[in-house]
């Protein structure tokens, strides 16, 4: 079985982009892969000598509780638990919000592999532009563009190398 990442992160931060970057498709891909529920977002992907499986979430609401944002924090949930590594994706524009906050602690308690990923960072030279994140408290903080195609072949490294 290929390894699993699970895009993870709030509205509008880019996840589906990324999918798209990961999987080097345009479009949603709804496929049957084995031992994997069938109503999130799964592609293949490829990189270099990683073959990997993504999955993309239409966002997450821990505190949700009733309707759409119920069900996307429920999908989020499952995505996660088919996951080998959540990529955990922040907006380096909009910086940090209180929302990446509560993933955040929901992901560390969870004590799965994560990598922290700022999207958007096309043209950001500047380190501290991103310093912020780290009150996340999930270790380092890769700046990736997913509309740019920038960082993802070393965020690939990145998530799959400790596996
Ligand atoms: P999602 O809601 O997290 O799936 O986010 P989307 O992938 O739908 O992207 C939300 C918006 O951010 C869209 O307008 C994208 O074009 C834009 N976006 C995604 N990635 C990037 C990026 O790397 N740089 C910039 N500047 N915009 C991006
Ligand atoms: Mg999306």
């Amino acid at each position: 079985m290929k390894p699993v990442l699970a895009l993870v992160g709030r509205p509008n931060v880019g996840k589906s982009t990324l999918f798209n970057r990961l999987t080097k498709s345009r479009d949603a891909i709804v496929a049957d892969f084995a031992g994997l529920t069938r109503d999130r977002h799964y592609g293949n992907g490829r990189q270099g000598k990683h073959e990997y499986i993504v999955i993309d979430t239409g966002g997450f609401e821990p505190d949700a509780t009733s309707g759409i944002y119920k069900e996307m924090a429920k999908q989020t949930r499952q995505a996660v638990a088919e996951a080998d590594v959540v990529i955990f994706v922040v907006d380096a524009r909009a910086g940090l919000s209180a929302q990446d906050h509560d993933i955040a602690n929901y992901l560390r308690r969870l004590g799965k592999p994560c990598v922290l990923v700022a999207n958007k960072a096309e043209g950001m030279t500047e380190g501290h532009q991103l310093a912020d994140f780290y009150e996340l408290g999930l270790g380092e903080v890769y700046p990736v563009s997913a509309a740019h195609g920038q960082g993802i072949r070393s965020l690939v490294d990145l998530a799959l190398a400790p596996l």
